[in-house]
């Protein structure tokens, strides 16, 4: 079966942007090619892309930096890269503990952070704490080189604002966790069957200088809506709010009454899925609590 006629390895974004432009869309991106390849199989190939754009080997996207408190992950970063990063486990670490969940070691270890938004599934785990870490993308869009919030990237269920046949997803932008702030992240699978998630929860949280209230947070729940959203009733309530079990718990109920996932055949019904979101809300910011309080952060369900 041909995938693909010719196969390019740029090593810079203009060169990238460059063997883009003059295949005139009939060549595309690829990195780690854990969905691509995956959904090209599956058509069966008939159509091999004329050209394929392996962005792996450029450094810009290839890099984790910080500057001014503030993380750069490149977009060609592996799921692997980004659990072994000292830096994320510590100041941003639900990326840490979605990015380690994600399929089995073969996929992390080629799959890109990229790519998984690129795909623009608004399940993908990467994505899930990007939105909970209020990222931006930086990406070179109809030839512009911009940076935009991370849920401008979702035009839909698979739909992305970029057209990986022309357009290039350098990297992600976000603050790193400060004192009294802290993220944490879980996901409800099926135990066998088919490996889609039931639910996944990234939160980010900043509690008041005596670490005992709230001062702000965000709440990223996927999927539920067709783009990734975020759980806004919930986020509002939690300011002023005592950093308590009690709160955490009445966060649960107000996260299972705004927020309303449909049933899927895939997932579980409505109604287990409201569930579990007072599952994943109760165990996320119970954790990110004990986090802020104690500054004690080892990442947690991260695959081997
Ligand atoms: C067995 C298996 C298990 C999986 N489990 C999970 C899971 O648990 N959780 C999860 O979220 N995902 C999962 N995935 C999906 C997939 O592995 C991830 O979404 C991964 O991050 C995709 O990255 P990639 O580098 O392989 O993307 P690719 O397949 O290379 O690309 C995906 C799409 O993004 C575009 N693209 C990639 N990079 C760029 C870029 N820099 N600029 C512009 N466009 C770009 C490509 O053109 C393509 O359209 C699984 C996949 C498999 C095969």
């Amino acid at each position: 079966m041909k995938l693909w006629n010719h196969y390019h390895t740029p090593a810079t974004t203009d060169e990238a942007i460059e063997l883009l432009a003059r295949y005139a869309g009939q060549a595309q991106v690829i990195a780690g090619g854990t969905d691509l390849l995956v959904d090209k199989r599956a058509e069966g190939g008939y159509h091999p892309h004329e050209a394929l754009i392996d962005v792996t080997r450029i450094p810009e996207l290839r890099q984790i930096t910080t500057e001014n408190d503030f993380i750069t992950v490149g977009a060609g970063v592996t799921h692997t890269q980004i659990v072994k990063s000292p830096e994320l486990a510590r100041y941003a670490t639900c990326l840490v503990e979605s990015c380690g969940v994600v399929g089995g070691p073969q996929v992390r270890n080629v799959g890109t952070l990229g790519g998984n938004v690129a795909h623009a599934l608004p399940a993908g785990d990467g994505t899930t704490s990007l939105v909970a870490l209020d990222a931006e993308a930086d990406i070179i869009y109809m030839g512009e080189r911009k940076r935009v919030p991370i849920r401008e990237m979702y035009l839909g269920p698979g739909k992305s604002l970029l057209d990986s046949c022309r357009d290039l997803l350098v990297s992600f932008r976000f603050r790193r966790a400060a004192d009294c702030e802290a993220t944490a992240f879980k996901r409800i699978m099926r135990p066998q069957g088919v490996a889609l998630p039931i639910l996944g929860c990234g939160v980010w949280i900043r509690l008041d200088e005596t670490r005992r209230q709230f001062e702000a947070a965000r709440l990223a729940i996927a999927p539920i809506g067709p783009t990734p959203g975020r759980a806004d009733e919930v986020e509002h309530a939690l300011i002023g709010q005592p950093a308590t079990g009690e709160t955490v718990e009445r966060m649960a109920e107000l996260a299972q009454s705004t927020l309303h996932p449909r049933t899927s055949k895939y997932r579980a019904t409505a109604g287990y899925r409201r569930e579990m979101i007072g599952v994943l809300v109760r165990r996320t910011l119970t954790l990110a609590i004990h986090r802020a309080q104690t500054g004690d952060i080892v990442p947690e369900g991260v695959g081997a």
